[in-house]
């Protein structure tokens, strides 16, 4: 009998959840509101339980013939124990052990790991990595997020703070304070709110004549807008896109030099509102990157969008259970 794996992508506002087969394609796709009112985090997994068990029952599966769950979380998260180090959009400061509060529930093995890297590892295997060993997703949304699979695994570090590049700086200026306390991370730079700082750190100090100068004199100023006039010939806007470009080439060009991976995937809000932004990132990343490091890689934009979570999710039994220990 073929076995399934349930999957869980856990967000501030909705949990996506699936069922998956053993050769890690979707058979259900649902999302359930994300209960935030218990701070221990009990509630939350609970009620993605009861749901994962109404959908298993109702459909021609058991419970059973679960083989794993996997579960991403939006925190730091020790990738051994299962332990999540606190979740602002979750509201959970203290440390939540997801692994042991699921493994309540359920008799068969919990995978918990940060939702960055889940996202990574399902871009790798049913996304634009195209199952490579080794594939890095950087994710341009309102932050800068990543993950780094290296031989195929999801590196982690000795304390799971491995590919963390979002607070990697490359502002040695340090003209913008970043959310984890420093400052000159390339979240401050090269993230949505990012191209947001850039904007108005260089208006005044330019003479462009820019297009998009009222939604800058009334604070309204977004990437996109920045993009598409960028797309339209905007000098101003160009600047700044190149800037953008610049910063995350050299992230790409030390990503290369140190995994050197297969495929850079491109993700978030940004990536899909900018080819220009990608075009300008390719072609300063050739001329960065060390020759050898840089032959064979492609930089490509990511295909799963909102489904790369619980892609990843179900990928971590797949790739942990199924792939590693040949286990069926
Ligand atoms: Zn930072």
């Amino acid at each position: 009998m073929e076995k399934i794996i349930l999957a869980a992508d856990i967000g501030g506002t909705t949990c996506k959840l699936g069922i998956f087969d053993e050769q890690l394609e979707r058979i259900e796709k649902w999302s359930i509101k994300t209960d935030t009112s218990d701070v221990t985090g009990y509630a939350l997994l609970e009620n993605v339980y009861e749901s994962f068990v109404e959908h298993v029952d109702n459909s021609e599966f058991a419970f059973s013939d679960v083989l794993g769950v996997g579960i991403g979380i939006p925190g730091p998260v020790n990738f051994e124990t299962g332990e999540v180090n606190g979740a602002v959009n979750l509201y959970w400061k203290e440390t939540v052990n997801v692994r042991e509060i699921f493994q309540q529930f359920v008799d068969c093995p919990v995978y918990v790991d940060n939702d960055a890297n889940v996202a990574a590892l399902g871009e790798k295997h049913k996304g634009a990595g195209h199952g490579a060993d080794d594939v890095v997703a950087i994710t341009l949304g309102t932050g800068l997020g990543g993950g780094i699979i290296s031989n195929g695994e999801i590196v982690h570090g000795h304390n799971g703070s491995g590919a963390e590049i979002g607070h990697f700086r490359v502002d040695h200026d340090q003209r913008f304070k970043c959310n984890c306390g420093k400052s000159g991370c390339i979240e401050t730079v090269a993230s949505a709110t990012g191209v947001v700082n850039l904007v108005n750190f260089y208006y005044p100090k330019l003479t462009f004549k820019s297009s998009i100068l009222q939604l800058i004199k009334d604070n309204e100023v977004t990437a996109k807008a920045v993009f598409d006039a960028a797309k339209a010939g905007d000098q101003f806007c160009i600047f700044i896109t190149e800037r953008v470009a610049n910063y995350i080439a050299y992230l790409c060009s030390i990503i290369s030099v140190t995994s050197n991976p297969k495929y850079i995937v491109l993700g978030g809000g940004m990536s899909t509102a900018g080819l220009i932004l990608i075009e300008n990132i390719k072609t300063e990343y050739h001329n960065l990157t060390f020759t050898p490091a840089q032959q064979g890689t492609e930089i490509v934009q990511a295909k799963l969008g909102n489904d790369a979570g619980i892609t990843g999710a179900a990928g971590l039994i797949y790739t942990y259970i199924i792939e590693k220990e040949g286990v069926k």
